[in-house]
C-alpha cells in the first residue's frame, strides 16, 4: 500500500487528524482537499471556542459543553494569541424566553463545567457597566427595557489561521497534503482501498488502507459519487455573518469593547463581536437544500440580522459600513440511520435531493446536537460528521487513537504538548499563515 492513511478535506477535521496521526509517529499520511485549505466551512464560523451556553438546554449536550471547555482551556495555552479570551455582556429584556434565574443558572453551570480554567467567574453587572463594556448597544433600550445583565468569558479565535497552523506543523512533523486536488473515486480492494485523485485535469490512482471522509457538508455527497451508500443522514444547517468596519461603532473601539449575547424574541441567540479589526455579527439557522459549494446568504437572513441590529444596536450607516457578508454550511448528522442497500443512481446525480440529505425538520434546528458522529459506513472508511470547531482537537484524537490501534503503530496523541505546534518558527517561516483572510470564504 502507498498509504496509510488518506484524508479527504482539509477542514479543521481533516486537518486535526493528520495532526493527531503525525503527532503519534505514524507514517504514510496525506490530505486532499479540493480547494484551499479552510476553504469550506472551517473559514466560516462565528470564530468562537466555547463550551455553547445555550447547550446547556439539552441535558443530553452536557458532556459535549464540558469537553469543549476543556478543550477551550488547552487551546488558549496552545495558541495563545490565535485563540484569546473574550468577555461577554448578557443582557435580559421584559419578554425574553430566557428569564435572568435561567441565565444566572445556566452560567453559574457553565463555570462549575469549565472547573478552573484561568477565566473569570460570570457576574452581574449594573446598568452603567454594560454600556460602559459594550458602548455600541442602544442606550435607550438597555435604559428602559434591560432588566438584569451579566458578564462571562469564552474565547474567540481565527479559524483559517489554526487550520492552516495544524497542517503545517503536521508537515513539520512528516505528513503531506495537496490542495485543488479531489478524490473523485474510490474502489475496495484487498487490504484497503484504490483511490483516485484529480487535480488540474490530472489523475492519478494511488492506494491506502484507510480513509477518513472528513469533507463535512459534503460527506455523504462523496460517499453516493464513490459509489457507496451513507447510513447517516444529514440536515444541512446555513449560517449567514454580518462582518461590519470599525467605524459602524461610533460610540467604543473594537480593542476596549466586550462582545454581546443578544436573545432574539424567537428565543434564537445571536452575537456582536469585536472581531479583531472589525465586528462579526451573526449568526442565523435555515436549511439549505442545494449544494454547500458557492452559497450566496439569503436576503432574509440579512434582513433578520440587521432588524436586530437597528433594535438593539446603536450603529452608525450600518449599510453603508457593511464588509462582508458570508454564510457557512454545518452537516448535523440525524439519528435514524437510513436502511439502503441499493444505490439509485438518481441519488449519485443528485445528492441533495437524496434521503440521505432531509430537507425538512419537524422540530427546532437549534435543539438538534452538536456532537460529532463518526461512522464506518464500510469497513476501513471513516466519515466525520458534525461537530464543533472547539472539539477538533478532542476529535482527532480519538479517531487517531482508533487508526493507532487498527495500524499497530504509532505513539500516544501530542496534540496537547506545544513544541508539536512549531510554532514560532512558523511565524519566521511562513508568516503569512498568521493572516487571517476573507479570500478562502470567497471559493
Ligand atoms: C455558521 C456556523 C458557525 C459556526 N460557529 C462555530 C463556532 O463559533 N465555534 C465552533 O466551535 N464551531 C462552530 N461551527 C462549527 C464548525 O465551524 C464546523 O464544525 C467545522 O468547521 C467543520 O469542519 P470540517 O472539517 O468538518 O468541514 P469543512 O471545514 O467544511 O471541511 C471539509 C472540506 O472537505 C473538502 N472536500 C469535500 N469533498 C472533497 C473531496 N472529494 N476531495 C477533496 N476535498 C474535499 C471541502 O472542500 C472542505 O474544505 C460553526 C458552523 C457554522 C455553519
Amino acid at each position: 500500500m502507498d498509504l496509510n492513511v488518506l484524508i479527504v478535506g482539509g477542514g479543521i477535521h481533516g486537518v486535526g487528524l493528520l495532526h493527531d496521526l503525525a503527532t503519534r509517529k505514524i507514517h504514510g499520511i496525506h490530505l486532499v482537499e479540493k480547494n484551499k485549505i479552510a476553504s469550506g466551512t472551517s473559514s466560516r464560523s462565528t470564530k468562537l471556542v466555547h463550551g455553547g451556553l445555550r447547550y446547556l438546554e439539552h441535558i443530553n449536550q452536557w458532556s459535549l459543553v464540558k469537553e469543549a471547555l476543556k478543550e477551550r482551556s488547552l487551546l488558549l495555552k496552545l495558541l495563545n494569541g490565535v485563540v484569546k479570551p473574550l468577555p461577554f455582556v448578557l443582557p435580559n429584556f421584559h419578554g425574553d424566553k430566557r428569564p435572568p434565574w435561567m441565565i444566572r443558572l445556566g452560567l453559574f453551570f457553565y463555570d462549575l463545567l469549565a472547573g478552573d480554567c484561568g477565566l473569570p467567574a460570570a457576574t452581574k453587572i449594573s446598568k452603567d457597566e454594560i454600556i460602559h463594556y459594550a458602548p455600541y448597544l442602544n442606550t435607550k433600550k438597555i435604559e428602559s427595557e434591560m432588566i438584569s445583565a451579566f458578564l462571562y468569558y469564552d474565547a474567540q479565535m481565527l479559524d483559517d489561521v489554526i487550520a492552516k497552523l495544524v497542517v503545517e506543523a503536521s508537515v513539520k512533523l512528516g505528513a503531506s497534503y495537496e490542495e485543488n486536488s479531489e478524490v473523485t473515486q474510490v474502489n475496495k480492494i484487498e487490504g484497503g482501498f484504490r483511490v483516485t485523485i484529480k487535480s488540474s485535469n490530472q489523475e492519478r490512482t494511488l492506494t491506502t488502507k484507510y480513509i477518513i471522509n472528513a469533507a463535512g457538508a459534503w460527506c455523504n455527497e462523496n460517499l453516493l459519487k464513490w459509489g457507496m451508500i451513507p447510513n447517516i443522514p444529514c440536515l444541512l444547517n446555513l449560517g449567514t455573518h454580518i462582518i461590519f468596519r470599525p467605524e459602524a461603532v461610533k460610540n467604543g473601539t473594537v480593542e476596549n469593547s466586550f462582545a454581546t449575547l443578544i436573545q432574539e424574541p424567537d428565543g434564537r441567540i445571536v452575537f456582536f463581536i469585536p472581531w479583531f479589526d472589525k465586528w462579526l455579527f451573526g449568526t442565523t439557522e435555515s436549511i439549505l437544500t442545494s449544494r454547500p459549494s458557492q452559497i450566496k446568504y439569503p436576503e432574509e437572513d440579512k434582513q433578520y440580522l440587521m432588524h436586530t441590529a437597528t433594535e438593539v444596536l446603536n450603529l452608525t450607516d450600518a449599510e453603508q459600513n457593511i464588509s462582508e457578508i458570508f454564510c457557512g454550511v454545518r452537516c448535523m448528522p440525524l439519528n435514524n440511520k437510513t436502511k439502503f442497500s441499493k444505490l439509485n443512481s438518481n441519488w449519485i446525480d443528485n445528492p441533495y435531493e437524496s434521503p440521505f440529505y432531509l430537507n425538512k425538520l419537524d422540530k427546532n434546528i437549534s435543539g438538534l446536537s452538536r456532537e460529532t458522529v463518526i461512522d464506518e459506513p464500510i469497513s476501513g472508511l471513516f466519515c466525520i460528521y458534525g461537530g464543533k470547531y472547539t472539539t477538533y482537537r478532542a476529535v482527532g484524537e480519538k479517531i487517531g487513537s482508533l487508526l493507532s490501534k487498527k495500524l499497530k503503530m504509532g505513539t500516544l496523541s501530542g496534540t496537547h504538548i506545544k513544541e508539536n505546534w512549531f510554532i514560532q518558527e512558523l511565524i519566521n517561516e511562513k508568516p503569512e499563515i498568521f493572516k487571517t483572510s476573507s479570500d478562502l470564504r470567497q471559493i
